[in-house]
């Protein structure tokens, strides 16, 4: 099969077409045929080599993808080959024409959903999911502010919050953006890159403060977010590209609480309660995935450099065989 290879760490161009053998599956394990493939930010860190966790090269990049079931491994009864799936994670990678997955990486896509939107589904709305229910503990009549509400996390955490009952303020740094948040369901719209946006969300809350904010750059946002919260106000930190000054004071003013996250962290049983919410709401049309760009599987270097440009609208996939 054909599958986009990283040889050795550097630049997007480091992703490689090769022919590898597909592969089988063992006990517990099944073979997806991929029909569309999520790329998300995290992969271009892995490829840079400047993430944390580093795989043993060379590897097959990719968790998220969607597509129909190939082949099933012994003991394997929840599905069987022709199945529409997608995937949250993968034991061979999915920037390829078939993954192998683990049983419980693979979760039903319902027929009223594309295989790109299922590709959409394992890590950012996941990740939205966990940051505002299991972290920020996000409740219906609450008002959430998602900062970066145009992306593939950010327009998830909108549907997801506002299907809960939520009051959602969103933030985007384009026109278009920001009437993509609101088509999302954010009630308001604010843009992150003018210099009086906490003044103006703030307003928006009557000067009561923010219950809940789903931050997606904190590096940038941290220290003002804090002054913008309600007493017991929570920020799920979900997103931040390097360090940032607070001012501890503004987290004992209000008695707040900050709760980092990264989704490998997520115990399997929590794992497994978001992904049943989440084909619940795949299923009941509360949850859309928007797809923001696609590129054929041959391009997803180009793919790489798009994902970490500003102007996120949605969600970038790419597609073998386009
Ligand atoms: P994405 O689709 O590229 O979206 C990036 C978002 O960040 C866009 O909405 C963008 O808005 C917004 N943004 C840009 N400047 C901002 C600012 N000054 N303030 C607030 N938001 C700003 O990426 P994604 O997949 O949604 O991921 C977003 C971030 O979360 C990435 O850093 C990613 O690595 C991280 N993440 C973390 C986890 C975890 O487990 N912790 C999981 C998934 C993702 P505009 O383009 O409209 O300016």
């Amino acid at each position: 099969m054909k599958a986009m290879r990283v040889q050795e760490f550097g630049d997007p161009e480091v992703l490689r077409l090769e022919e590898v053998p597909t592969p089988r599956p063992g006990a517990g394990q099944m073979v997806v045929q991929m029909r569309a493939i999520g790329v998300n930010p995290v992969e271009t860190y892995i490829r840079a080599g400047t993430y944390a966790l580093k795989p043993a090269l060379p590897y097959t990049p990719g968790n998220d993808g969607a597509g129909v079931v190939e082949q099933v491994g012994a003991d394997v009864n929840e599905f069987k080959p022709g199945d529409r799936v997608y995937t949250a994670g993968s034991l061979s990678g999915t920037y390829a024409e078939f993954a192998l997955c683990k049983t419980a990486q693979v979760h039903p896509l319902p027929a009223n959903v594309s295989f790109a939107q299922g590709a959409a589904m394992g890590t950012p709305y996941a990740t939205a999911y966990r940051g505002l229910f299991q972290r920020a503990d996000a409740k219906p009549g609450e008002t959430v502010l998602i900062h970066g509400a145009s992306g593939g996390v950010g327009t998830a955490a909108v549907q997801l919050a506002r299907a809960r009952g939520l009051r959602v303020l969103g933030t985007a740094g384009s026109d278009e953006g920001r009437k993509l948040a609101r088509e999302q369901g954010a009630h308001e719209v604010f843009d992150h890159r003018a210099p009086d946006q906490f003044e103006q969300i703030m307003k928006a809350t009557s000067g009561r403060g923010i219950d809940v904010i789903v931050e997606l750059l904190a590096n940038v946002n941290l220290g003002k977010d804090l002054t913008i919260l309600a007493k017991g106000g929570r920020v799920a930190i979900i997103g931040s590209r390097g360090r940032v000054e607070i001012d501890p004071r503004d987290t004992m003013q209000r008695d707040v609480d900050l709760r980092g996250m990264a989704l490998p962290n997520t115990p399997p049983e929590e794992l497994a309660s978001i992904h049943a919410a989440l084909v619940a709401g795949l299923e009941n049309g509360t949850l859309r995935p928007v797809i923001g760009k696609e590129f054929p599987l041959t391009e997803a270097a180009q793919a790489h450099r798009a994902v970490m440009e500003p102007g996120a609208l949605g969600k970038i996939v790419l597609v073998p065989n386009k």
